[in-house]
């Protein structure tokens, strides 16, 4: 079985852990703060903040912005939806802006026909690496005087007009989790040019406890994962825990083991940041080499697989493989799984936000929720594998059933 998701693992990584165990707190602060600065020199950006996970990054922005219950915010209708809650927890009003499905991203029109006399801020995620029109967006919210908030959890080195996203609106957040572009096992970065925002929050960072302990033991429990996906017990446990339906129970046991090994509102690491470093380094060269290898699969792609349009706006940064498959996705996820591809579809790829919200005029979001799929595509991919995924994609083009 072709797994969806593999975490990258240096033999630098458990090295960096070990040597945090013996450093003192004053060089893991040191090191944690050349990778912010390192952060924002790469995004052309004035401020970065290193942060516990992209989420406690989104929440630290809403909080600094002064966004305050009864607040409208605009989201996009198609996305994580764990961070809805996060914003629902503040008492902010959620109104979704429907997104465009040939490129799962929402639109300067989509956001300004939501726009109303209490919206106080615009929330937009860079969906799957492909930059949405950050500028004209900015614009819109320059004239209404509100913020715009960028969510680049999946668009680290994208860029517009020769400008990385995450530098156009008020704030940005990017994701450090182990399944994002730079895996540090954990964390988020928060990034901003308002130097009154960045001091106020970094006055909540630095006051947070620093403890190495939930980063390492998430650095030694995904070690052990990994080790699991690499070995052939791997896709017999697959074809047990996808037994049934449409599988979404093995989905849900790993979110929720995932989950619990999440690092609360604690200080971001030294050995986090020393292997942020080096992977910072290496990110447009991961980008340059999967966005190859996404053409290459996305190329050929034939009715009634849609590809998805990613560079109408600007230069894409490489998150996940996806597609659009305009029949059953369920049916299609049996046949991958009898073919030994692991094939996310549904909520596994993402969500239906706007319905998540109760609100159900966005066509779009449903049709990009019904039709999304995602196939294995990361470094560490044998040339094998991508081959015959690549053939077995292209044996059902025509043949819609
Ligand atoms: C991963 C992700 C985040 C942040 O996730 P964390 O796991 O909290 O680091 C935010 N938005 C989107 C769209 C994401 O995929």
């Amino acid at each position: 079985m072709i797994p969806r998701r593999r975490i990258r693992l240096d033999l630098g990584d458990a090295a960096d852990v070990l040597a945090a165990a013996w450093s003192a707190e004053a060089a893991n602060r040191a090191d944690v703060a050349r990778f912010e600065q390192a952060f924002a020199a790469y995004l052309g950006c004035r401020h970065a903040r290193a942060t516990a996970s992209g989420r406690d990054a989104l929440e630290l922005i809403l909080d600094g912005l002064g966004l305050v219950p009864g607040d409208e915010l605009i989201v996009p209708a198609y996305t994580l939806g764990e961070l809805l809650p996060l914003m629902q927890a503040r008492g902010l009003r959620l109104v979704a802006a429907d997104v465009d499905p040939r490129t799962l991203n929402v639109t300067t029109d989509s956001v300004a026909a939501c726009l109303g006399a209490d919206t106080r801020g615009i929330f937009v995620v860079h969906m799957f690496g492909a930059p949405c029109d950050i500028v004209g967006l900015c614009a819109l919210a320059q004239k209404r005087g509100i913020p715009l908030i960028e969510d680049c959890a999946h668009a680290l080195g994208a860029m517009v007009g020769g400008r990385r996203v995450g530098s156009f609106g008020s704030a940005a957040l990017f994701s450090l989790e182990v399944n994002k572009a730079v895996a540090t096992f954990g964390g988020g970065m928060l990034a901003t040019n308002d130097a009154a925002l960045a001091r106020s929050i970094g006055r909540v960072l630095d006051a947070r406890p620093r403890t190495e302990w939930p980063a390492a033991r998430k650095a030694v429990l995904k070690h052990a994962e990994e080790l699991l996906v690499r070995s052939p017990l791997y896709g017999l446990l697959l074809r047990l825990l996808l037994g049934g339906g449409g599988g979404s129970r093995f989905e849900r046991l790993y979110r929720r083991l995932h989950d619990r090994v999440r690092a609360g509102h604690v200080a971001y690491c030294g050995f986090q940041a020393r292997i942020g470093l080096r992977r910072l380094r290496d990110v447009d060269a991961r980008n340059a080499r999967l966005n190859q290898r996404w053409n290459e699969l996305s190329g050929g792609l034939l009715a009634p697989f849609v590809p998805v349009c990613r560079d109408e706006i600007g230069m894409p940064a490489f998150y996940n493989f996806v597609a659009r498959y305009d029949g059953d996705v369920v049916k299609l996820r049996r046949q991958a799984r009898d073919a030994g591809i692991d094939l996310g579809v549904g909520s596994e790829v993402m969500d239906n936000t706007a319905a998540l919200l109760g609100q159900h005029d966005c066509p779009g979001a449903a049709t990009a929720f019904a039709s999304a799929i995602q196939c294995p595509l990361y470094d560490g991919l044998a040339d094998a594998r991508f081959l015959h995924m690549k053939r077995w994609l292209r044996s059902l083009a025509g043949t819609r059933s």
